[in-house]
């Protein structure tokens, strides 16, 4: 592989380029001693575990202790994880990462007997106790865990349980270890008559090729590999569902979902409106599939034709400085203090901006409450790299709102509320590129990303959160799991997705076996909602902009010092009712009609 020979090696990076990880520890020495600390500190809190706690000012003190812990963890993971992540080659530091590692799993299992020992405590004595200063700040803290008090067993069944997580895990590890190891796919043809070895992630590269040969054959090679194994996937997913079920109903939930959903308070009107909307508007969808057919000028259009670039390639290139002018362009409807925050993340030295060899790759934010928000990146000069320049800038300024708001207990914000942010910016940085570009060609690059975008996003997603809802219920009932069964809900959803303009190809039926994300719990709609959320978002930011930034800043200082739909209430989004949706699919078919004329 030549290109890779061409990337540098990470000690011929120049300096700038690089994350300063000094602002976390000195030197390698800071780090060890910090680690030592740890493990000492894990050892003298498991001493805790089994004392009765019977005042508020031992259990604060127990809090406290627990929480200081983490903190220190946290910090020393962080450095571990940006040094072995700047080049996994390097053996040094990936002992580091593994030390690290190692200390979470010790520190979370020494540390797992706050939350029983809260829960021991009657609810009249905790009342009492929950009176007193020295308890304040940790209202909300203790009343996520009393939430559960329904729902959690004696702490010898909670262990028994515990006990056997591994053998509950069995679906998702067969599901992982067929798909990463055993599964081998065939070489095809690229199109310039290469062979390329087909796997899932040369898959979705392939997709994106402008010849529908390759296209094709790709999606007939990779489905014919998953369909000599749909009945080991089946039972693998199938597996997992009863896994959820099962927990759901032996912690007294009415259902997998309902469980799930109580982590956050997330009612489930949020997840059946999500699918209701998106049901109401599939007519965007078919539209916009029906463009695709006519501008790529393919007689059919089949589920493969979805991916590859309607405009070719970007009509515009960024340099790294380019892009960081233009994100604080686009991103000044956060206001001047928000502003001050980007100029800090870009002038600092908290982003590590080119690929070396060994760079892990993709793009990230991370840090933890002691450390400066960090980014990774790779960069290339392009319109897609600004794109994930101001996604992952949002990540970093939640953070560092967050954290320089909120105690440590609140210094985290939940998933569900995350991508808010990161897509939010992204949304604005389409808003200012549509306000500025006058180029057809790069106007139509842009709605096209943002179009693809959405589809990505809200319908895919949401066809996804319909499907995994489906299969515990079925399973509920005590319908089995075959693949035969789960193919023809999965197929009929595609079909009813995308609409006529689509060819409704037998193997799509099939793509329930390969989705990772099915074993991850009721996770998927949240990429929906957040989406549609930032997409309101981002609307009342650029037309009703006073009012509308307080409330922003206030959502990225608010951290978990709330639930998350209480937070984005506050926000000015009320994600049980179906408007925000709404408005989402009215920026989405403002966005398709123009294409529709441009193109
Ligand atoms: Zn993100």
């Amino acid at each position: 592989m030549d290109e890779v020979q061409q990337l540098p090696l990470r000690s011929e990076v120049p300096v700038e380029l690089t994350w300063d990880t000094t602002k976390v520890f000195a030197d390698d020495v800071d780090f060890e001693k910090a680690l030592l600390q740890v493990q000492e500190h894990t050892a003298q809190i498991g001493e805790l575990a089994g004392t009765l706690i019977d005042s508020a000012s031992q259990l604060a003190q127990e809090i406290t202790a627990v929480l200081q812990l983490y903190r220190q963890l946290e910090k020393v993971y962080v450095y571990a994880s940006l040094k072995s992540d700047q080049d996994t080659k390097n053996n040094h530091y990936q002992g580091y990462q593994a030390q690290a590692d190692a200390l979470v799993a010790q520190v979370s299992s020494a540390t797992a007997f706050l939350e029983p020992a809260i829960l021991n405590i009657d609810t009249e004595t905790l009342q009492q106790y929950l009176q007193e200063p020295q308890l304040q700040i940790y209202q909300h803290f203790i009343a996520q865990i009393t939430n559960k008090r329904d729902h959690v067993l004696n702490a010898e069944q909670e262990a028994l349980l515990a006990g056997a997580s591994d053998i509950f895990n069995t679906g998702s590890n067969v599901f992982n270890v067929l798909t990463n190891a055993d599964l081998q796919f065939p070489e095809i043809q690229d199109v310039q008559g290469h062979s390329v070895q087909l796997s899932d992630s040369v898959y979705g590269i392939l997709l994106e090729s402008s010849a529908p040969e390759v296209r094709k054959q790709a999606f007939a090679a990779l489905y014919q590999v998953y369909g000599q194994f749909k009945n080991t996937l089946a039972s693998s997913l199938a597996g997992e569902v009863k896994k959820n079920n099962y927990y759901a109903k032996v912690h007294h939930y009415a259902s997998a979902r309902q469980a799930a959903l109580a982590q956050n308070q997330i009612p489930p009107v949020v997840y059946d409106t999500l699918i209701t909307e998106v049901n109401d508007h599939l007519d965007l969808l078919h539209r916009y599939v029906k463009l695709r057919k006519k501008v790529l000028r393919l007689p059919e259009l089949h589920m493969y034709d979805l991916y590859t670039p309607l405009v070719g390639e970007a009509p515009i290139k960024y340099t790294l400085a380019q892009a960081k002018q233009t994100a604080k362009q686009a991103l000044q409807p956060l206001g001047v203090d928000y502003l001050q925050r980007v100029q800090e993340i870009f002038e600092h030295r908290y982003i590590d901006v080119v690929e070396n060899q060994g760079k892990r790759s993709g793009a990230y934010s991370g840090g933890s409450y002691d450390t400066p928000p960090y980014i990774l990146l790779n960069w290339q000069d392009n319109l897609d790299n600004l794109y994930t320049l101001v996604h992952e800038t949002g990540h970093s300024v939640h953070s560092w709102y967050t954290r320089n708001t909120q105690p440590y207990v609140y210094g985290d914000y939940p998933i569900f509320l995350a991508e808010i942010a990161s897509t939010t910016n992204e949304n604005l940085l389409t808003e200012y590129l549509l306000q500025t570009q006058s180029d057809p060609h790069i106007r139509a690059y842009v709605l096209n990303y943002y179009l693809d975008g959405f589809k990505g996003t809200v319908f895919r997603q949401t066809q996804f959160a319909e499907f995994e809802h489906f299969i515990h219920q079925a399973d509920a009932q005590g319908k089995p799991l075959t693949a035969e069964f789960m193919s023809q809900y999965y197929g009929d959803l595609n079909a009813c997705y995308y609409g006529i303009d689509v060819v409704n190809d037998p193997q799509i039926a099939l793509e329930w076996a390969r989705i990772p994300h099915f074993y991850m719990n009721y996770y998927v709609y949240q990429y929906a909602t957040g989406f549609a959320a930032a997409s309101a978002l981002s609307q009342n930011l650029v037309h009703n902009n006073a009012v509308a930034q307080i409330k922003y800043l206030d959502y990225l200082k608010a951290g978990s010092s709330k639930y998350p739909l209480e937070i984005m209430n506050a926000a000015g989004v009320d994600m049980t009712k179906p408007d925000y949706l709404r408005q989402a699919f009215a920026v989405f078919e403002q966005r398709l009609e123009e294409l529709e004329k441009l193109l």
